[in-house]
């Protein structure tokens, strides 16, 4: 036993601020490695809580409880954007090693910094401009063109904190900035689809780059990732990885980061946002990648060298199973009895969470070598899942009738 606890105290620890299931698929990557990934949870049912014994419980502004998350660790990292610089600056100042570090992190916590920083570096993003009354947007759109968006610069997630605007909606701006909210306004793009690019980097410089995905959004979430993308030609995938390593030596960012774009025609992209954490169109790694974006966060936070990022099967779908707009009457334990029975190759992440319509509550991924059918099996099962019904098509998983497609568009 002593010596047990001797190798254990000899393995670094990594701390990471959120306790949701980001961190709860990190912590299974951390027991792999002899680790025990410490959390920072709001409160103990939190989806990573449930799976780690070393648990701190407070909120992520909290400096004494990021100070107490940090004590002992290698490196401290984050499930989500959520911690303001005025809380993390101090404590890089202080010595705690945070990867990545904040000046990397604001350009995912900021989309107005985020926006600035990648034109400045003369890469392709939406038209875009502050919004500091309701005037601005209206002359924005006069200049640029109807419909815009208008989102949050800061604290949205999911879609919330973004709006389509056809025209001109004075009462809509000046509410949010009465109420606080930090906006700009930018540029509705025309696209094919959205594409996203997952790359690690680690202090030491090293970087990896996994294949480029195709999301899906449905209501302005993940809700479908297909690797890697359908019929992107090689040559514009590596351009698009080396768009994302660039992004990522420039604005030092360690550990991982995903840059979210828009496809506008055959190889043109602008870019919409970056998360510097594992991200939800990188969870087809656990099974589809010989290194799971996971692992790679800890390795590259750590400064370990990286891990292969190589796929083991031609095609991977992840789909998320979405909380249902009506719970199932099957419960379900029931529910995976008949997934499996029917899908035995797909592989089932739950976390815990409580099923609120529209909610991640889990994600399938299937392997294989033939695109549509590989999609059909995790859509149908992951469907299943949410509402006991075995049906095509994301309406049948959340009981929402609109379609991603529809005219109405993504909300
Ligand atoms: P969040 O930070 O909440 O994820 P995003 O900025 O990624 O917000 O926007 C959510 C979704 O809204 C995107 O995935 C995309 O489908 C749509 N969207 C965002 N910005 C634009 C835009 N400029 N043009 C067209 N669609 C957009």
């Amino acid at each position: 036993m002593e010596r047990v606890d001797a190798l254990n105290a000899a393995l670094p620890v990594v701390g990471m601020v959120g306790g949701g299931q980001l961190a709860r698929m990190t912590a299974q990557a951390a027991v792999a490695l002899g680790q025990t990934l410490r959390v920072l949870a709001a409160s103990p049912g939190d989806p990573a809580a449930r799976v780690t014994p070393d648990v701190v419980l407070g909120d992520p502004d909290d400096a004494a409880a990021l100070r107490e998350l940090a004590t002992g660790c290698s490196a401290v990292t984050f499930d989500h954007e959520g911690v303001p610089q005025e809380v993390l600056v101090p404590l890089a100042e202080a010595g705690v090693p945070l990867r990545p570090p904040p000046s990397a992190l604001v350009h995912a916590q900021d989309k107005l910094v985020m926006r600035r920083r990648l034109s400045d570096m003369g890469l392709p993003v939406p038209a875009f401009a502050e919004v500091a009354s309701a005037e601005d947007v209206a002359a924005f759109g006069e200049e640029h063109g109807w419909p815009v968006v208008l989102k949050a610069t800061r604290g949205g997630y999911d879609g919330r904190g973004v709006w389509f605007l056809r025209a001109a909606d004075p009462a809509l701006v000046s509410d949010l900035l009465a109420a606080g909210t930090p906006l700009l306004v930018e540029s509705a793009v025309p696209m094919t689809r959205e594409l996203a690019a997952s790359v690690a980097r680690s202090p030491y410089g090293q970087a990896a780059a996994w294949p480029v995905v195709e999301t899906l959004q449905v209501d302005g979430q993940c809700a479908r990732v297909t690797s890697p993308a359908p019929g992107l030609d090689p040559d514009h995938a590596a351009r698009i990885q080396e768009l994302a390593l660039r992004i990522a030596a420039e604005l030092g960012v360690v550990g991982l980061m995903t840059v979210e774009l828009f496809e506008t025609a055959p190889g043109e992209v602008v870019v919409n946002e970056l998360a510097m954490r594992p991200h939800n169109s990188g969870h087809w790694t656990i099974e589809g990648s010989v290194t799971s974006q996971f692992e790679q966060h800890l390795r590259a936070v750590l400064d370990y060298p990286l891990g292969s990022t190589a796929p083991v099967a031609p095609v991977a779908v992840m789909a998320n199973v979405l909380g249902a707009a009506q719970e199932p009457a099957m419960g379900m334990d029931e529910r995976l009895h008949h997934c499996f029975a029917r899908f035995p190759e797909a592989k089932v992440h739950l976390y815990a969470k409580d099923g609120r319509p529209a909610r991640k509550i889990g994600h399938v991924t299937v392997l294989g070598r033939d695109e549509a059918d590989v999609r059909a099996r995790a859509e149908l099962a992951a469907g299943w899942l949410a509402t006991a019904t075995w049906a095509d098509g994301w309406s049948a998983h959340t009981g929402d009738p609109r379609s991603p497609h529809s005219p109405e568009g993504p909300r």
